[in-house]
């Protein structure tokens, strides 16, 4: 079982290690910009420490210069001697010109003379001490180095420097960066295995219901995700999960229903054909008496054609094929069609069938599938009204849409039926004889057609009283 969502290249990254992947890289950035931010305050706080002492040297040495008045050659023994112990190999005074030219050094090979040269800008004499790092080119050992402009007791100006070698701090600086990569490795580590724990741990609820998923089969659609309850996306995905399980089970439910009910609606013609078959074929008959049972059988098989061509239908209409035909229909026509083909049949029953159009209606939709619907419910109304009633269709058009509405005066419907009777084969009065009783799939073609057409069907009705049927569809069809 894995839950991998793929990567760019199509190949699957397992979730678990995406997230532990994603959690080490985060650590790994936070802790390079601890680890950088600390050693930039470190070697700044190293540096500023260097210059502070060096600072406090170069003027330690001044002083060791004001009081003499000798030659050079005695100032430098005698500042060797004055200075002492203070002469390190890693701390270094010298005196120079303002062309840079030695003047003296307590170091007799200076490497830091050697490679300094006077500012560009002339400080004046008492100015601020600055600051340099003078690498030399070998890349060996670097120094840092504080320059005072001063003017010597024999009155001339010189640079009075005072130069500490780097060396000492760079292994401090090292040494800190080896600690920081001991540490950025462990913090890694544990990442990776905190990661992997923490991946692990939130994915529990998942492979839960992917353990349930796996346990609901067809027959066990009752079955539901467990929800913990947390409001967390996996409760989310549950609910989901669930709410598709029950539309699942409902389809499922539906489609069993669907099936008895077609085998056991096309059992009963058959079983008529059959007996009528086996009764005309149990003795010798005259050419007149198989002449009739073969009349008595065609309503039969004008029934079964009347269910096959209804199930195909719906069938087509159901896995959203385009069986519309889409054309100019004018509903006044189609209507006045549908009402004189139903007229005879009508006044047969005594009823009264009218429909008096107010204005001309024009849709799109499909000629042949509005008749059928409007046919369906004519002929609802006028099976459903007994004589003396009425049957009145109506037409009108407002907001972009028709609407028609056909009104009968007959038996009514109870409210416990009501929201069922666009089901497929669901006939309120199942006692009907075969002959008048319809298959109980009319009103169901008629949901699917206006559906198709992107309108809507509803019925009202009030028991003895009568029911209406109101059917809105667009002026206009959806493209496509
Ligand atoms: P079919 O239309 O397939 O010949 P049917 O007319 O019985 O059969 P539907 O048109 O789907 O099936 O109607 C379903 C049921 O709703 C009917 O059996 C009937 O009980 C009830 N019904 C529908 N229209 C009316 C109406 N106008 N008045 C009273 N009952 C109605
Ligand atoms: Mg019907």
């Amino acid at each position: 079982m894995s839950f991998d969502p793929p990567n760019r290249s199509g190949r699957r990254v397992p979730i678990g290690w995406t997230l532990t992947l994603w959690g080490t890289a985060v650590t790994l950035a936070i802790s390079l910009l601890l680890c950088g931010a600390l050693y930039v305050g470190v070697s700044i706080s190293l540096r500023d420490q260097v210059d502070a002492f060096l600072v406090g040297e170069v003027y330690e040495f001044l002083g060791a210069t004001h009081h003499h008045t000798g030659s050079e050659v005695q100032l430098e023994g005698d500042i060797r001697q004055e200075l002492g112990s203070r002469l390190r190999n890693d701390l270094g005074f010298r005196i120079l010109d303002l062309h840079g030219k030695l003047i003296i050094t307590s170091d007799a090979n200076d490497m830091v003379a050697a490679h300094w040269r006077p500012p560009r800008h002339d400080p004046q004499p008492g100015s601020r001490p600055f600051f340099e790092t003078i690498v030399p080119p070998d890349g060996t050992v670097a120094y840092r180095l504080c320059t005072l402009r001063e003017r010597l007791p024999d009155g001339r100006d010189c640079f009075a420097q005072a130069s500490y070698s780097l060396e000492w701090t760079a292994a401090s600086l090292g040494e800190f960066r080896r600690i920081c990569a001991v540490v950025l490795a462990l913090a890694v580590l544990l990442a990776l295995a905190a990661g992997r724990f923490l991946a692990w741990r939130s994915l529990v609820p998942l492979r839960q219901l992917a353990a349930t998923a796996q346990g609901i089969g067809a027959a066990k659609l009752n079955q539901r995700m467990p929800v913990a309850g947390v409001g967390d996306e996996f409760d989310r995905l549950a609910v989901t999960l669930n709410e598709m399980l029950a539309k699942i089970e409902r389809y499922v439910r539906q489609l069993k229903q669907f099936t008895a009910d077609a085998s056991h609606e096309l059992r009963t013609p058959l079983s008529a054909l059959r007996g009528a078959a086996e009764v005309a074929l149990s003795r010798p008959r005259s050419s007149d008496e198989l002449r009739q049972v073969l009349e008595e059988q065609l309503s039969h098989y004008e029934r079964l054609q009347r269910i096959a061509e209804d199930l195909l239908l719906l069938a087509r209409l159901d896995a959203g094929e385009n069986v519309l035909i889409r054309e100019r229909v004018d509903l006044n026509q189609a209507v006045s069609d549908v009402v004189d083909l139903f007229r005879p049949l009508a006044e047969d029953r005594r009823l009264q069938l009218e429909f008096d159009p107010v204005a001309p209606v024009t849709i799109e939709g499909d000629n042949g599938r509005i008749k059928q619907l409007l046919s369906n419910l004519v002929d609802n109304a006028v099976k459903f009204t007994p004589g003396p009633g009425r049957v009145v269709v109506g037409l009108i058009r407002h907001d972009g849409v028709a609407e028609m509405t056909i009104a009968d005066t007959g038996i009514g419907i109870n409210g416990d039926h009501l929201p069922r009777v666009f089901d497929r084969f669901y006939r309120v009065d199942d006692s009907r004889s075969s002959k008048d009783r319809g298959a109980g799939l009319g009103l169901s073609i008629c949901r699917s057609i206006a559906e198709a057409h992107g309108g809507r069907i509803a019925i009202e009705s009030r028991p003895l009283h009568g029911t209406t049927v109101r059917v809105t569809l667009p002026v206009r069809l959806a493209p496509g």
